[in-house]
């Protein structure tokens, strides 16, 4: 007994190390693949559901390393918020996002929101200035780019999370939260924040024609935004009869795979020529 004992704790044993060294190569990995500007936004488009134009899309980050695959955010994003390497990554995404928007902008696509991931690092004090110098750089309309912040980032903190929204929202700057439903937002926060827009986490969207619970949590989020003044996406939206679906409850704006994947920039833009013409 004490030998197979040993022999699991070794196995034990070897399987940290080896799960830490990967963890430290990924690290490394990250950091030279900022030197070289390997971490590049893809765009999904949101959609109005009501007239089917692209209003703006939601810069994804995407890997494209040296060797020619690229990396999904599930593979480095938790690695690099463990590190701290999210705080420069999202500088990157966001400097490069309203740098394409700007472009965008310029070439007729005129009126296209931009929104940006913010990760719970980065929501800090020094933000705003790393914000608004993003938004001098790229002279874009402040009220053109959306910060995504999920729930639980914004409950982390409350006094500084009402600062910041606060400052945010000076400069015109719109607020989104984000995998709205999956945490703990209390309603009187909902009240009190300067915040834009919920986004409806794909968990609810993805159940809605067979859950009734995720159904009627979805249709009640919709008519409180709208009591609230909120704007309201459902993300994660796959077929037909989901968006049905979410039009029937008067959801104005969906985000998802029905309509197109986060794609790279030219993509992006080809979609919405063909979309909006
Ligand atoms: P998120 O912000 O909730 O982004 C939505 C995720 O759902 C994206 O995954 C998107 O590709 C995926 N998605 C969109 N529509 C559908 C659909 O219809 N069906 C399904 N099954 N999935 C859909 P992605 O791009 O892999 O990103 C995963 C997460 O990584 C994001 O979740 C976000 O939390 C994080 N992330 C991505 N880019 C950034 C970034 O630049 N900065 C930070 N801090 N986080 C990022
Ligand atoms: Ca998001
Ligand atoms: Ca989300
Ligand atoms: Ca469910």
């Amino acid at each position: 007994a004490k030998a197979r004992e040993r022999s699991s704790w070794q196995r034990f044993d070897i399987a940290m190390v080896e799960q830490v060294t990967k963890r430290l190569a990924i690290e490394k990995d990250i950091r030279k693949g900022l030197e070289n500007n390997e971490f590049i936004p893809y765009y999904q488009p949101r959609v109005d559901i009501r007239t089917g134009r692209v209003v703006g899309m939601e810069a994804l980050v995407r890997w494209h390393k040296a060797d020619g695959t690229v990396g999904n955010p599930g593979e480095f994003i938790p690695v690099a918020e463990e590190t701290g390497l999210i705080v420069q990554l999202g500088e990157r995404v966001l400097r490069e996002a309203c740098r394409q928007t700007r472009i965008w902008h310029s070439a007729g696509m005129d009126g296209l929101r931009v929104s940006v991931n913010i990760s719970a690092h980065q929501f800090r004090a020094n933000l705003v200035d790393m914000v608004f110098n993003a938004l001098d750089e790229s002279g874009i309309d402040p009220e053109l780019l959306e910060l995504e912040i999920t729930e639980s980032t914004m409950m982390s903190d409350l006094g500084q999370t009402v600062s910041l929204l606060e400052r945010l929202a000076g400069r015109g700057i719109l607020t989104a939260i984000d995998d709205f439903g999956t945490g703990h937002s209390s309603l009187y926060y909902l009240k009190t924040f300067h915040i834009n827009t919920l986004k409806i986490d794909r968990s609810f969207v993805e159940d809605i024609l067979n859950d009734e619970n995720d159904a009627n949590i979805v249709s009640t989020v919709i008519s409180m935004a709208k009591n609230l003044s909120l704007q309201v996406v459902a993300e994660g939206v796959e077929t037909q009869e989901q968006l049905d679906r979410l039009r029937e409850y008067g959801c104005p704006e969906v985000q998802g795979f029905f309509y197109s994947r986060p794609v790279p920039a030219d993509d992006f833009e080809i979609y919405v020529r063909k979309t909006n013409g």
